[in-house]
C-alpha cells in the first residue's frame, strides 16, 4: 500500500534517508524539522503513519505523542519512535507513552522499508484506522 507518512526529524541526514527510502517504496512523505512543526503537521493532515524522532527542538517526541493521544481526531494515528540514544528501558517507556513501535538509528536501509510495510499491513489486517 502507498501510505501518507509524516517524518518528524531534526537531523538532516536522517531525514533525507528516511524520506528517500519511503518515497522509493511509493509512500507520500511530508517532513517536519522540529517538534512544533511536526505536531502542527500531524494535527493538520491525516497520515497513515508518523515517524517521530524523540530528541527534537521545541517539542520532544514524548510531548508530541502526548498531545496527539489526547486529540479527538488524531488519537489513533500510529506513531513510530526513531531515536539515536537508546538506553535499557527506553523502548518500554516509548511504548508505554503510546508509540506503536520503537526504531533505533542508524536506520538500516536493507530492512527499514520492509519493516514499515509490514507494520502498515498489520495495522490494516487488525482493522485499526
Ligand atoms: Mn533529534
Amino acid at each position: 500500500m502507498h501510505a501518507r507518512v509524516l517524518v518528524i526529524e531534526d537531523d538532516p541526514a536522517s531525514l533525507e534517508l528516511l524520506k528517500y527510502l519511503l518515497e522509493a517504496a511509493g509512500h507520500v512523505v511530508r517532513v517536519a524539522r522540529d517538534g512544533l512543526a511536526g505536531l502542527q503537521a500531524a494535527l493538520e493532515d491525516e497520515h497513515e503513519l508518523i515517524l517521530c524522532d524523540l530528541q527534537l527542538p521545541h517539542l520532544s517526541g514524548f510531548e508530541i505523542i502526548a498531545r496527539l493521544r489526547e486529540n479527538a481526531y488524531r488519537s489513533t494515528v500510529p506513531v513510530i519512535a526513531v531515536t539515536a540514544f537508546s538506553m535499557p528501558g527506553d523502548r518500554d517507556a516509548a511504548l508505554a507513552a503510546g508509540f506503536a513501535e520503537y526504531l533505533t538509528k542508524p536506520i538500516d536501509p536493507e530492512t527499514f522499508v520492509e519493516s514499515i510495510n509490514r507494520f502498515l499491513a498489520s495495522g490494516l489486517l487488525a482493522g485499526s484506522s
